[in-house]
């Protein structure tokens, strides 16, 4: 019998996330004779059959249920288990979000599976499968062989496969499954949506970094304007949240979001490897800082040396002239 790996799909603003996208070429590279197939869970789904006939899967498995429109680590997990016996899959294999943190953990106990989280790479030698992951904030990398008679779960880092590219002729077999889900005992209340464009941040193409050198208020100010007069988002350090003034939920780094932007501008970042995890992705790197030897010059690909509340302005003022 074929495999099966099914992917676990996270649905943003009525698209696909491009982790999924993500998710979807690492499985193709996992197992090129597996089935694929991309589960969609949700409530009253915008099913836009068009684009979806062109995503590169077997199969497109929808769960429509009113306790999970929106997620609820409870609600979705029982509704996993649920899908588990169903289409008794060889890999569940989702991204290491938020999402796929919370629940793989659950699913991997339930199901007596083991769980290889946080996989950047897979190597093939001699017949067996063998993942890679960074421990130690990225200054080791673990290598875990696989064993192949047993059934994973696998949670992938964001950003570290391309995202697949829909194709004309793919038309995958799209139907419903129906799932049970007990009465949880946990209820969603309400969301309160925060100003930082948490969605936006980890699909950027260009992120303005504060660190702790932006020291107040004025500081976050000048990133934002800067951001805003580039065209992209705002990430901050630890530093910069443990001043108070900005939301952890933009945190980057080892526990915060990864992200691959086209540019990353840290300013007032020292460069901690804690921090440097998260966006050392980044095509390019420029760094602003008034040590000279601050270690995010390291990995910078262009760097000024010099206090941020007279560069930054001057920046805006050249740039907003564009
Ligand atoms: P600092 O290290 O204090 O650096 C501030 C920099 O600003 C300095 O280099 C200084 O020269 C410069 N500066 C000051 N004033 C100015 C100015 N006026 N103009 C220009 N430059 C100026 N950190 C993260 O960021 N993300 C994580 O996910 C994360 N996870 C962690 C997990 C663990 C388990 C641990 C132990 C730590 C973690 N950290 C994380 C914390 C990390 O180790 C650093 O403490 C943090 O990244 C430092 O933030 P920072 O660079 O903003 O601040």
């Amino acid at each position: 019998m074929k495999d099966k790996i099914v992917i676990l799909g996270e649905y943003q603003q009525d698209k696909l996330a491009s982790i999924t996208l993500e998710c979807i070429s690492a499985a193709k590279q996992l197992q090129r004779e597996a089935d694929i197939i991309l589960l969609i869970m949700g409530d009253d789904i915008k099913k836009d059959e068009s684009e979806w006939h062109q995503y590169d899967v077997d199969q497109i498995v929808i769960v429509e249920h009113p306790l999970l429109s929106r997620f609820l680590n409870e609600t979705y997990a029982k509704a996993l288990l649920s899908v588990w016996d169903q289409l008794k899959p060889t890999i569940l294999l989702c991204g290491h979000t938020d999402i796929g943190r919370s629940l793989s953990p659950y699913l991997s106990e339930k199901w007596d599976l083991p769980l290889y989280s946080n996989i950047e790479s897979f190597d093939f030698h001699d017949g067996k499968l063998s993942f890679n992951r960074p421990v130690y904030s990225g200054k080791l990398i673990e290598k875990i062989e696989v064993n192949n008679d047993s059934a994973f779960l696998v949670t992938i880092k964001p950003k570290k496969w391309s995202a697949s590219q829909r194709k004309e002729k793919s038309n995958p077999s799209i139907y419903n499954l129906k799932v049970t889900i007990d009465q949880p005992i946990t209820a969603l209340i309400g969301l309160e949506q925060k100003k930082a464009d948490v969605i936006g941040l980890v699909d950027a193409k260009i992120i303005v970094g504060a660190g702790r050198g932006i020291q107040n208020e004025e500081g976050f100010a000048l990133i934002n304007k800067l951001a805003e007069i580039l065209g992209g988002t705002v990430g901050v350090s630890r530093g910069a949240v443990e001043l108070g003034i900005c939301d952890a939920s933009i945190q980057l780094g080892q526990t915060g979001k990864t992200v691959a932007p086209d540019v990353y501008i840290a300013c007032g970042i020292s460069g901690a490897i804690q921090h440097l995890v998260g966006v050392t992705s980044a095509k390019t790197i420029i760094a602003i800082n008034k040590d000279p030897n601050a270690p995010i010059f390291e990995v910078a690909d262009y760097g000024i040396v010099g206090d941020l509340f007279d560069i930054i302005p001057a920046l805006i003022k050249e740039w907003d002239k564009t």
